[in-house]
C-alpha cells in the first residue's frame, strides 16, 4: 500500500487545561492527579460533552434520536475545504455569499471566521457565527459536516436556531470550538474522531487537518 507522505498536521483542536473557557453554563474542564501506592500517577479528567473542541449530533438540538456514535466515522475523515469568512467581524453571521463560490458538495466544510484571530482565551458573547440561510444553503450542498471556529454555531441570544436545526435534522453533524488561526483557506485531509461515548448527544475530539 502507498501511503502519501504528509508534508504538514495542523492541529485546530482548543487545548484543554483547567480554567480554559467554555460557552456559558458548560462544564468546566479540571484535571485532579493522585499518587497511588504503587506509585503511579493517575488523574480524574472532568469535561463536558461540549468542552473544547467537540461535535454535537441531531440529539442534542431534539432532532431525533441519532447520538454521535450513530455516525459513521466517514464524516469525520476525510476531504475537508476550510473557507475563510474573516472579513465577518464580531456580532455576524457567514452569509449565504461568503461559501457559494466553493465546491463543497459532499465534502466536510470549516468556516474561519475572525473569531479565530481574536483568540479563546477568553469568551465573547459577540462571537461571529453561522447564518441561518447559510446553513440552509450547506445543507442543500449535501455536505457532509460543518464545522466552525466558534463554541456554537448558531449566534448568541439569537431566536434562529436554524444553524443547528437545519444541519441536524440532515444528520450533518457539526464540529464546534475549531481553531483555525494557523490554516489557510485550502483543501485538505480532516482527520477529527469523536471520543467513542456511547448514546451521547455530544463528544469531545481531536481535530486535525493534513496536507499532502
Ligand atoms: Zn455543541
Amino acid at each position: 500500500m502507498n501511503i502519501p507522505q504528509i508534508k504538514k498536521i495542523y492541529d485546530i483542536s482548543l487545548p484543554l487545561y483547567d480554567g480554559m473557557i467554555t460557552y456559558p453554563n458548560n462544564t468546566p474542564f479540571s484535571v485532579t492527579e493522585r499518587t497511588v501506592s504503587s506509585g503511579s500517577i493517575l488523574a480524574e479528567i472532568i469535561i463536558g460533552s461540549h468542552t473544547g473542541t467537540h461535535t454535537d449530533s441531531p440529539r442534542h438540538q431534539g432532532c431525533g434520536d441519532v447520538n454521535v456514535d450513530d455516525y459513521a466515522l466517514t464524516h469525520y475523515v476525510g476531504d475537508a475545504v476550510v473557507i475563510d469568512c474573516s472579513h465577518r467581524g464580531p456580532g455576524e453571521v457567514v452569509e449565504v455569499s461568503d461559501v457559494q463560490d466553493y465546491d463543497i458538495s459532499g465534502k466536510r466544510v470549516l468556516l474561519k471566521t475572525s473569531n479565530s484571530g481574536r483568540g479563546f482565551a477568553q469568551f465573547y458573547d459577540d462571537f461571529v457565527a453561522l447564518g441561518g440561510d447559510t446553513a440552509t444553503y450547506l445543507r442543500n450542498q449535501e455536505v457532509v459536516l460543518v464545522g466552525i471556529d466558534a463554541l456554537s454555531v448558531k449566534k448568541r441570544g439569537g431566536e434562529d436556531n436554524r444553524a443547528h436545526t437545519e444541519l441536524l435534522e440532515k444528520q450533518i453533524p457539526i464540529i464546534e470550538g475549531l481553531d483555525l488561526s494557523s490554516v489557510s483557506e485550502g483543501e485538505y485531509f480532516l482527520t477529527a474522531a469523536p471520543l467513542s461515548i456511547k448514546e451521547s448527544e455530544g463528544a469531545p475530539l481531536r481535530a486535525l487537518l493534513l496536507e499532502f
